[in-house]
C-alpha cells in the first residue's frame, strides 16, 4: 500500500512538471496541456448530496483526465449568488455549472421540462426520455440558443411534498400559504390562493423559522434533515407531486466545451452520465436513513396529502402547463416529446415498477 501511495505520488509530480514518461505528448517533446475550469453551482458549498455529488464529479473529470482537465468548484455564493449560475457560465465567466434547469426560467420557461414537470415522470423515466426518448436532443437545441451545452447530472428521484406548520385537509388550507417552491409547482401553488417564494438552499430554514414564510418543499428526508427544516415545522407530507423525479444538469460553456480535445469532450460527458447514477443511488440510500430518524422524532409527523387535494393540484398543474404550450411553440414541441413519451413510457411502468412496488406491499 505504502510503496503504491509512493509511486502514485512520484507520477502525480512528473505529470504536474508537465511530463509524463509514458505519454506520447512528451515522448514528442510537447508539454502536457492542462486545462482548469471554474464550476459555479446553485448549492451551498459542501452541501449533503448536492455539493458533495457536484465534487465528486469534478473529481471523476480529473482523474479520468489524468489532470488534464482541473475543475475549481465553487459553492453558492462563493463566486457568484446561486441564481446567477446560468447567466456566469452563459458570459463565459465560468467554464462550467451545476444546478437546475427550472431556476432559469425568466430565460425560457420551457427549460422546465428538462427538471421536473409536476405529476410528470419518475428518475427512471426522465432518464429514459433524455437519453432514449428524444429529450436531450430537445435539451441541447433550447440551451444552444444560448451558448450553453447542458448534460442530465443527477436527480434526486421523487422528492417530499413539503413542510407545513398547518394540516392540509383539503385545497383551501393552501389558500394564502406563503411557500417555497420552484418553478411550475409555484405556479399552481399560487393557482390554489397561495404565495409562491423562490429561495436558494441556504435562506430557507431562516425563512421558515421567523415566519417569511409559513411551509416549504426543499429535497427529502437526507437534504431537508441537513437544512434543518425539521426544526422549524411539524407536518412533513408526501408525496412530492411537484417534482417525481427532477433532473440536476451541469452546463458548459459552448465555447469553453468546442475548445476541448475530443477525448476531454467526452470525459466530461462520462463523467456527467456517472454522477446523474451516483446522485440518485446516494438519494436513495441516504432518504431512507433520514426517514427513519424523522419517524422516530414525535414533533413531527410524516403525512399523506389526501387524494382529493391531489387530483385539483394535478388539474391546476395540466391548465398552467396547457397555457403555456398554447402560447410558446418552443414549449410546444418540448411538451409533445414529454408527453409522446410520458404516456408510452406509462404503459410500461404500469406493468413493471408500479406492479412490483403494488405486489411487494400485499
Ligand atoms: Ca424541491
Amino acid at each position: 500500500m505504502k510503496r503504491r501511495e509512493v509511486l502514485t505520488g512520484a507520477a502525480g509530480a512528473l505529470a504536474l512538471g508537465g511530463c509524463a514518461a509514458e505519454r506520447q505528448e512528451c515522448a514528442s517533446g510537447e508539454a502536457v496541456r492542462q486545462i482548469t475550469w471554474k464550476m459555479v453551482t446553485t448549492w451551498p458549498p459542501n452541501f449533503p448530496g448536492l455539493g458533495t455529488g457536484v465534487l465528486r464529479l469534478a473529481k471523476f473529470i480529473d482523474d479520468a483526465s489524468n489532470g488534464r482537465l482541473k475543475i475549481k468548484v465553487y459553492g453558492a455564493g462563493e463566486l457568484v449568488p446561486p441564481f446567477e449560475v446560468f447567466g456566469t457560465v452563459q458570459r463565459g465567466a465560468a467554464e462550467i455549472g451545476h444546478g437546475a434547469a427550472y431556476y432559469w426560467k425568466g430565460k425560457s420557461e420551457a427549460a422546465q421540462f428538462f427538471t421536473a414537470v409536476p405529476f410528470g415522470m419518475s428518475a427512471q423515466e426522465m432518464n429514459g426520455w433524455l437519453y432514449y426518448g428524444g429529450g436531450l436532443e430537445l435539451y441541447r437545441e433550447l440551451y444552444a440558443g444560448f451558448g450553453l451545452v447542458p448534460f442530465p447530472a443527477g436527480n434526486t428521484g421523487v422528492q417530499m411534498g413539503g413542510w407545513f406548520n398547518r394540516e392540509i385537509n383539503s385545497l383551501a388550507d393552501l389558500n394564502g400559504l406563503k411557500m417555497r417552491i420552484p418553478g411550475w409547482g409555484g405556479e399552481v401553488l399560487r393557482r390554489a390562493g397561495g404565495t409562491p417564494v423562490g429561495l436558494p438552499a441556504d435562506e430557507i430554514f431562516t425563512a421558515l423559522q421567523t415566519g417569511t414564510i409559513d411551509a416549504t418543499e426543499w429535497i427529502g428526508p437526507y437534504n431537508d434533515v441537513a437544512l434543518g427544516l425539521h426544526q422549524a415545522a411539524r407536518y412533513y407530507y408526501y408525496p412530492g407531486w411537484q417534482e417525481p423525479g427532477p433532473v440536476l444538469e451541469c452546463i458548459v460553456n459552448q465555447q469553453a466545451f468546442d475548445a476541448l480535445p475530443k477525448d476531454l469532450q467526452t470525459i466530461v460527458e462520462i463523467a456527467c452520465s456517472a454522477i446523474n447514477d451516483q446522485m440518485t443511488a446516494e438519494f436513495t440510500a441516504r432518504n431512507a436513513q433520514s426517514l427513519e430518524q424523522l419517524k422516530a422524532d414525535d414533533k413531527i409527523e410524516v403525512r399523506r396529502f389526501p387524494d382529493e387535494v391531489l387530483r385539483q393540484l394535478r388539474a391546476l398543474t395540466d391548465e398552467v402547463v396547457a397555457e403555456l404550450v398554447a402560447a410558446d411553440p418552443v414549449a410546444a414541441r418540448i411538451h409533445a416529446s414529454f408527453a409522446a413519451f410520458r404516456k408510452t413510457v406509462g404503459a410500461w411502468t404500469e406493468i413493471s415498477e408500479q406492479a412490483m412496488l403494488d405486489v411487494r406491499a400485499l
